[in-house]
């Protein structure tokens, strides 16, 4: 968990391109700049700085 609720939630809507990294709306079938239907769902999996130093 973040440290913004809200942002985090945000995060969790954005899906991203793996053919070209751009940003699609969570649950979008395929890519609207390529079409690739090859999505990720950005996760909160970003390695947090400073996180327990
Ligand atoms: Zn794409």
């Amino acid at each position: 968990m973040g440290k913004f609720p809200i942002a985090d939630a945000e995060i969790s809507k954005i899906w991203i391109c793996k053919k070209c990294k751009s940003r699609n709306k969570a649950g979008a079938a395929m890519c609207r700049k390529c079409g690739s239907k090859y999505l990720r769902p950005k996760r909160k999996a970003l390695r947090a700085k400073k996180a327990a130093a």
